[in-house]
């Protein structure tokens, strides 16, 4: 799994400054073009403390099986991978500490969106349907459930040494498991969920085997 890491820093930076002054931050809109690149963030400013923060600690990832996992301060000592069975994991990388909660909050970007739809700038045609897009993506990547980082497509494939599986049938077959899963807006082919990565490999091959048996029905 990948993060979103430029989010991630500058939500982490502006974290750590307001905590010494006895504020904290929460983001209320993350956004990322590749276009310069462009980074924006909008942050709230509440009274707290860190320790209060359950959205502030370490994010792993296992070079070995692909599994990414985050962390809070007092699971410091405990972190493995589950390919490790329980031992010392040494293909695992640990980034933080990092902010690990939502890139942003869904009443604020439903709100967002409602104002843009009401001043004309996002509708389902063409002209505007970017921004219409853009803050449903957002809507969706604000669910609590999903991990501050996402999964390439390609990765899956290759890990799973199949072809890469379509994003929009991904996403929903691990939807019907139960699973929180949405496209990501930072990169087109990559997906964001709570699933781990080897029960999506096992997805993508179901989906794969699906569209062998449909290609092979298919009327000559
Ligand atoms: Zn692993």
């Amino acid at each position: 799994m990948v993060s979103p890491l430029a989010a991630i820093v500058h939500n982490s930076g502006a974290l750590r400054e307001s905590a010494a002054s006895g504020f904290l931050v929460y983001p209320l809109f993350s956004y990322y073009s590749y276009h310069g690149p462009v980074f924006r963030v909008m942050l709230q400013v509440c009274r707290g403390h860190l320790q209060d923060n359950s959205n502030y600690g370490f994010i792993s990832y296992c070079n070995k099986c692909g599994h990414s996992q985050t962390f809070h301060w007092a699971e410091l000592g405990q972190i493995t991978c589950s390919c490790c069975n329980g031992m010392v994991c040494h293909s695992m990388v640990l980034s933080g500490p990092l902010w690990t909660g939502p890139l942003h909050d869904t009443s604020f970007v439903s709100e967002m969106l409602t104002l843009a739809r009401d001043w004309g700038w996002a509708c389902k045609s063409k002209k505007c349907f970017d921004l219409e897009k853009l803050l449903n993506q957002m809507v969706d990547e604000s669910e609590p459930r999903l991990p501050p980082g996402y999964i390439k497509l390609d990765e899956i494939a290759r890990r799973a040494k199949i072809n890469t599986p379509p994003a929009s049938a991904i996403i929903t077959a691990l939807k019907e498991q139960g699973y929180a899963a949405c496209r990501s807006h930072i990169i087109p082919n990559a997906i964001k969920t709570d699933c781990p990565i080897s029960s999506c490999m096992s997805t993508a091959r179901e989906l794969q085997g699906e569209r062998y048996i449909n290609h092979l029905q298919m009327p000559v």
